[in-house]
């Protein structure tokens, strides 16, 4: 960890780590927790911005943050909890604005069933998160006879209206990004990357790997302004996909289609046929500790039901968790940008309930891999939510006297196991 003060690695040679040095390694860890954020929130306000939309309160954030971890511009530790937090509000503010540019665009996601077959016929797969990518694809590609599959976080866009109206857009292949190598290795079309979570390629298909907007990889063409002519181009010349059948996925579970059913979920509460809920999402990973979402999903008793949202839920969203009377147990939200939803979902039953978030049947299992995961948690926090379990390891950019502070005033946690925490959480 980079100490501002001394201007070296603290712990490092020379690194006293005493006095206010010493003080500075938290300072440190707050400067961190803050640039990680930021790049979440500019994640969100790249795509938010790319369909035309901004917000100048959280540009104005971006600026002031980001100049506050100049070197010796501010040591107070408190400001910078503070800073820490608005960045967590000015996450929501920028969600709900790319949640609001996705809606304009692209209509109200509906929840809907996705196939995991394949149909005969050239095919092109995207990977990652820009949905105007896809879009802008799909129009592309019409009347070629290529086929478009989502991959990973590119799931929840077969739900939007405006996308899902394009018959060739053909369903999903593969699960989550630390997948890519080998599922891309086997997908024997074209393959788009169209943000991050994309993985440096293997040489057995770099040259049919493509990428366009943030993303780059070394030998890989880069498409620029949307035009995907050279993709359209290379599935062309590639081997067709063969007929395959497959199962689903449901997904599409935006707060517009939960609150529709808003009072028969109440209802179900009350009667006591929905017991708990619990959202489980965030980032997959490689981590064999991360199998603990498989089974803390499994385990959950019959009469509760999982929210889910990003690429963590491809630890479980195989699995049928059937219904309860009729409300679907497994709640595929959408893409981690989608956490709005589940916030305004949160924030309706409280509403109904008349009383504070903390004090609904809900509780938060997320699992943690990059700097939109970072930045969603601050939003949490921003919004005064406790309780949140956190896996498959606590983040280790916090030091103990940061994580001591988030664990007297939101009571954050490291996951356990499956059982200990289900018991814990439900008594
Ligand atoms: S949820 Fe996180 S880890 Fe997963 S693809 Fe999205 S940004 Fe990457």
């Amino acid at each position: 960890m980079f100490c501002y003060q001394c201007e070296q690695t603290a712990g490092g040679t020379g690194c006293t780590k005493v006095g206010v040095c010493g003080k500075n390694e938290d300072l440190a860890s707050l400067q961190d927790t803050l640039i990680i954020g930021l790049k979440g929130v500019a994640a969100y306000a790249y795509h938010a911005r790319e369909l035309g939309y901004r917000d100048e309160q959280v540009d104005a954030f971006m600026s002031e943050a980001l100049f506050a971890t100049l070197t010796n511009v501010d040591f107070d530790l408190n400001r910078f909890i503070d800073l820490v937090l608005r960045c967590g509000e000015a996450n929501l503010r920028v969600m709900e604005l790319l949640d609001k540019a996705h809606v304009a665009r692209f209509g109200s996601p509906e929840p809907t069933r996705v196939s995991t077959g394949t149909k005969a016929g050239p095919a092109i797969l995207v990977t990652g998160h820009d949905l105007l990518d896809l879009y802008e694809l799909l129009k592309q590609t019409e009347g070629t006879g290529i086929n478009v599959y989502t991959h990973g976080e590119m799931l929840p866009a077969h739900a939007y209206p405006e996308l899902k109206k394009f018959p060739h857009l053909a369903g999903h292949y593969g699960s989550a990004w630390q997948n890519q190598k080998t599922e891309f290795e086997e997908f024997p079309g074209a393959i788009l990357g169209t943000t991050n979570c994309v993985l440096i390629p293997k040489e057995s298909y770099r040259e049919r790997m493509f990428t366009c907007g943030i993303a780059g990889l070394p030998g890989v063409t880069h498409i620029k302004e949307r035009d995907f002519t050279p993709v359209i181009e290379k599935a062309r010349q590639l081997p067709p996909l063969p007929e395959k059948e497959g199962g689903t996925l449901l997904t599409g579970f935006h707060h517009n289609a939960v609150l529709a059913v808003a009072d028969k979920i109440i209802d179900l509460v009350k009667a006591g046929k929905i017991r708990h809920f619990f959202l489980v999402g965030g980032c997959d990973g490689v981590k064999k500790a991360r199998n603990y979402y498989t089974e803390f999903v499994q385990k959950v008793p019959a009469d509760c039901v999982v929210l889910t949202l990003g690429c963590g839920k491809y630890k479980f969203n195989y699995l049928d968790l059937g219904e309860i009377e009729g409300i679907p147990r497994l709640i595929d939200m959408g893409q981690c940008n989608n956490a709005y939803s589940a916030i305004q979902v949160a924030l309706a039953l409280a509403k109904a309930f008349n009383c504070g978030v903390n004090d609904l049947p809900l509780s938060l299992v997320l699992s943690w891999f990059e700097q939109k995961a970072v930045a969603i948690l601050l939003t949490l926090l921003h919004l005064g939510v406790k309780n949140i379990r956190i896996g498959p390891s606590l983040p280790a950019f916090l030091t103990p006297n940061v994580l001591k502070v988030l664990q007297e005033n939101y009571n954050i946690k490291p996951i356990t196991t499956p059982d200990e925490d289900l018991k814990e959480i439900l008594g």
